[in-house]
Order: C-alpha cells, then structure tokens, then sequence
C-alpha cells in the first residue's frame, strides 16, 4: 500500500514515520524547500505529544535538540503566583523539530519531496503546482491550518478567522531562573518565558480586537522591531514581571502572526482522504502540534490494524472536541478585560490546584498505546 501525505511540517513527518513502520511506502509533498532552522518561533510539546513520539521511535532524537522544562508556573501580572504544577514538557524552536522530524521519516525509508504544493485532486490524482501528478491509496492532508486538502475533502468548510489574540516573540539575552515554563497573565497582555538552551524564548500574546496593520508575518525589519519593543513595553509596563526586561534584551525576534480558528468543524475524511493536525482542527499555542503528533500516530496504528478512515475519525472527535474547548477558555482567558482579569486571578489558584491535580490528567496522560489493537 502505498500513502501520499501533503504537507512536511509536524503532523507530515510523524504520519510518514508511523505508516513506514506499518509497512506501507510513503511520498510526502511539500510546498516549500526548507524547514528553516533555528528561525521561526519555538514550540513546546506537552507529554502526551513526547509519548506518541516515543511510540515511533522519535522521542530521544527529538528531545536531544530542545530543553527539558519540568514545571509550569502560572503567573498574575501583580507578580502573584497563581499555581504551579509538575508538567514534562520539552521546548525546541519549530525549525528543529520539523528538521529533525523529517530526518526521522527520511530514515525510515519515506521519499520527501519540497518546493511541490498541492493544488487540487481530480479524478482520484493529486495535482501540483509545477503540473506533475500523482495517486496513491491514501492521501493524508497534513498541510496545516490553511489546509488545501480540507476544501477538496469539503468544499463547503469554513476559513479560518482571526481568534482575537496576535503574539510575537524572540530570543532574549535577559536570564531567567530555568526549569519552569512561566505564563503570565497580565493586565493587557499574556507574557510566556522559559530559559532554554537557546537562551530566554519569550512570547507576549496580545488581544485585539483586529490584528495591528501592515505587520509582515516573516521578517520583522529593525524599525518594526524598535515599535513592537515600544508597544509592548507599554502593554506590560503596568503588570510585576520581567516583561519589559526579557523583551528589551532581545537578540532575535520570532515572526509576527495571529491566533487563528476554524468557526466550525470540517469533515475529516472523504473517499482516500483525511486529515491530521491543524488541517482537520487548528488548536492554537499549547496543544496543537502534541495533538498533530497523536493524530499520525494513531492513523497509521488504525491502518496497521485493518480500521477504516472512519474508525480512525471516531476515535479522534471526542479528544479533538474536548481539546479544542479547552483551548478556547484558554483564549478567552487570555482576552479578559481588567474586571475579568481580576475575578480570574482571585479565582485561579483555586481552579489551578484542582486542574492541576487531576482535571488536566486527560490532555497529558494520554497515551497512543501503539502496541494494543486499535478499536472504533
Ligand atoms: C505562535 C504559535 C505558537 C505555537 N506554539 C505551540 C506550542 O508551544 N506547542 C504546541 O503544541 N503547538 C503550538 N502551536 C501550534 C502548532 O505549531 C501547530 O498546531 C502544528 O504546527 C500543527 O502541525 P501541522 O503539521 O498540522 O501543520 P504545520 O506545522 O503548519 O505544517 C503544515 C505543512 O504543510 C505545508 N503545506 C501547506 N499547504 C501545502 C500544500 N498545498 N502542498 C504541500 N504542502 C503544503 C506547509 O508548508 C507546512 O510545512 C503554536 C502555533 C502558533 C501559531
């Protein structure tokens, strides 16, 4: 058998790793040459994400090019801290973990192709942008949250619209205690920070009710970067933190770009394809590239195990549905205005103790069990 998977990001390469050890030969199409390196922003995956990894041989190889952060503290912008938790999680820029991730699948035996975009399917082919075309018996749409492939599987699904929060971030030479994973939520903005072996990796996540014009989504030029300094310092100048600090030493911003949502859930799978990771169901910071990761996984263990497309899908909504209501609480927690935001700092050690103790148990305890038969 023989699988096309579209798209070399995150949920690409773990769906080309997980098929080859299934036994199936694998092609993975992907629109642009080059996962970039240590640019781009940095990404952090939850345990549940490093265990699916494990399931395919993948979890050393990646956790050897990022930092191990074992706690997650949760921050009011008084300087108060709200909750603390004990929560595995390994953070490492997004350009090393595709890089690495394609490594993996390359080894395995997958054939990557770059620089190819898919632009439709007709007649049971795939079609690309330089006029060549292809067919296999699988086609695996993991090409993220402006997914080509969720049109063609359902011509009627929505776009994604703004979520009302834009962040930036970067890599700051201010140093801070390591071993904790720091949230921040501040008076008018979030503030995200870990030392790493990369040195401080910041975010601030701004809501808006639209995102600021004219900003690039790629290379921020050195006015743009001395404005969003002067900007940002603004928004935190008023919360108790190392905001202003962390991001006036900035040696190398991430790109601009903004949080983005799906106003309703696509159809995932049609004929021979379906959909893994921000295709099927954009997740925003946090979550979304662990749930990709599952996502691979456990299609190659429903395909290893003579399950169908829809067995797969079924297995998926209700962890999917449930993820994606928790990551809009957390949005809206994040875009609270100075009423709410006091009500939730009173509140939340409450609520942190609880969910850390065991209301969070089902996001990272989950495991793909790769080795027990899937069932429907
Ligand atoms: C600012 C920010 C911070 C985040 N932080 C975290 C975090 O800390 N932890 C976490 O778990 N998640 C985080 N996420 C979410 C995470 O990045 C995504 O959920 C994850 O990357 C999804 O993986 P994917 O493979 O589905 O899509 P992507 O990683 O977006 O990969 C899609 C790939 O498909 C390619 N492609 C697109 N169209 C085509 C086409 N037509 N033909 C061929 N190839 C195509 C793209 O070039 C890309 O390489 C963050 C997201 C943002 C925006």
């Amino acid at each position: 058998m023989r699988a096309m998977v579209i798209g070399a990001g995150v949920a690409g390469p773990v769906a080309a790793l997980a098929l080859r050890r299934v036994g199936w030969d694998v092609t993975v199409y992907e629109a642009y040459a080059d996962p970039a390196g240590d640019v781009g922003s940095f990404v952090s995956l939850g345990a549940n994400g490093l265990r699916a990894l494990a399931a395919v041989g993948a979890r050393d190889a990646v956790a050897a090019r990022g930092t191990a952060i074992p706690l997650l503290r949760l921050w009011s912008g008084r300087g108060r801290l709200l909750g603390e938790a004990a929560r595995e999680r390994v953070t490492l820029m997004r350009g090393h973990l595709v890089e690495t991730l394609r490594d993996l699948a390359a080894g395995a035996g997958a054939e990557l192709v770059t620089g190819r975009r898919l632009l439709d399917v007709r007649d049971g082919k795939a079609v690309f942008d330089d006029g060549t075309t292809d067919a296999a018996d699988l086609v695996v749409g993991a090409d993220g949250i402006h997914s080509r492939l969720r049109t063609i599987v359902d011509p009627r699904a929505a776009t994604p619209v703004y979520a009302g929060l834009w962040t930036v971030g970067g890599r700051s030479a201010h140093p801070v205690e390591p071993g904790a994973f720091n949230i921040t939520l501040g008076g008018r903005a979030t503030f995200v920070h870990a030392a790493t072996r990369h040195g401080t990796l910041w975010t601030a996540q701004v809501p808006a009710d639209r995102p600021p014009a004219g900003h690039p989504t790629e290379h921020l030029t050195e006015h743009l970067t001395e404005h969003l300094t002067e900007h940002l310092a603004g928004l935190f100048a008023g919360d108790r933190s190392e905001a202003v600090r962390i991001i006036g030493h900035t040696e190398q911003w991430h790109p601009f770009t903004v949080f983005r949502q799906l106003p309703s859930t696509p159809v995932v799978h049609r004929g021979a394809l379906v959909l893994i990771g921000d295709a099927a169901h954009p997740i925003g910071a946090g979550q979304g590239a662990s749930l990709a990761i599952e996502d691979a996984v456990v299609l190659a263990k429903c395909l290893r195990d003579g399950q169908d497309l829809e067995a797969f899908a079924a297995l998926r909504a209700p962890r999917t549905a449930r993820m994606l209501r928790t990551a809009g609480a957390n949005v809206d927690a994040k875009v609270a205005g100075p009423l709410a935001a006091r009500v939730r700092d009173v509140m939340m050690p409450f609520f942190f103790r609880r969910f850390a103790a065991k209301g969070s148990a089902w996001m990272y305890d989950y495991d793909v069990e790769w080795t027990t038969p899937a069932q429907a």
